[in-house]
């Protein structure tokens, strides 16, 4: 289980989370949803750590002071602190929003860089398990990953991050600028996972409505705050939710 506890994050005087409490239960898939600049990536960079490299080269640079407060814990363990290369090795494992993909490098190189923390045998097994998940990789393996389309680059972001044997996984912004189909075969695979895997999701979303049915727990960020939370249900039922985030009165 990953919980954040009164997680603060200024950007010099500029508060960008205020005072998030999450919990990421085992294999529970957990949605944050909010606008733009609600604070989902700031939110996913100080889950995975990358919060602190952010905040290192800021102040080797002489720019703006990057202030965090709060506890983090990854199954009871205080991780607050912790690199964000010890917390991949921990099994907190960010898949980061716009891919980020070795654009030169092929779709096999791409996914087995995510695996380099894996043994031969857990790599093995991975691979075979993401291929299942997205069959159109299979044929794609050779191409380089920079001409892929935004959908297939989305495939092989969730597989390199897969490789690299996740306890939680963090999904930023997956469905971001793809097709309602393409959307679907992504939200299909992240429940596939979660039925395959004890693997917990977090997933990062502006639009609620395509990742609401799978999610078994969500957040509501509004200018880095959480303004509320709930089982999907109690989430579907609120009246406030549905208009504001589903259009439906
Ligand atoms: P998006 O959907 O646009 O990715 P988001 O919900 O992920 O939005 P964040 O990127 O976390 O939002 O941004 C939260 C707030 O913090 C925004 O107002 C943003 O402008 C600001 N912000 C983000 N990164 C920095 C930074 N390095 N320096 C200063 N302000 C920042």
């Amino acid at each position: 289980m990953l919980e954040a506890t009164d997680l603060m994050v200024f950007y010099e005087n500029m508060l960008a989370l205020n005072n998030i409490s999450i919990t990421c239960k085992k294999n529970r898939i957990t949605g944050v949803f909010g606008a733009n600049s609600a604070g989902k990536s700031t939110l996913m960079y100080s889950l995975s750590g990358i919060m602190l490299d952010i905040q290192k080269k800021e102040k080797m640079a002489g720019g703006e002071r990057i202030t965090l407060y709060g506890q983090l814990t990854l199954e009871g363990r205080d991780i607050m602190t912790m690199k964000p290369s010890d917390r991949a090795r921990a099994g907190i494992v960010l898949c980061p929003e716009r891919r980020r993909l070795f654009s030169e490098s092929s779709v096999m190189e791409n996914l087995r860089i995510g695996g380099y923390l894996a043994t031969k045998s857990q790599a093995r097994a991975s691979l075979e398990f993401v291929m299942a998940l997205f069959p159109a990789l299979v044929r794609l393996q050779k191409r380089l990953a920079g001409f892929l389309s935004g959908g297939e680059q989305q495939m092989v972001a969730i597989g390199r991050a897969l490789m690299a044997q996740p306890k939680v996984l963090l999904l930023d912004e997956p469905l971001m600028g793809l097709s309602p189909l393409m959307q679907a075969t992504l939200i299909k695979a992240v429940k596939k996972i979660q039925e395959e895997s004890d693997i917990s999701i977090i997933v990062a979303e502006q639009y609620a409505r395509p990742v609401f049915p799978i999610v078994d727990y969500a957040y509501i960020l509004e200018n880095g705050a959480a303004v509320m939370e709930g089982t999907r249900d109690e989430l579907m039922n609120n009246p406030d939710v549905k208009s504001a985030y589903f259009g439906m009165s």
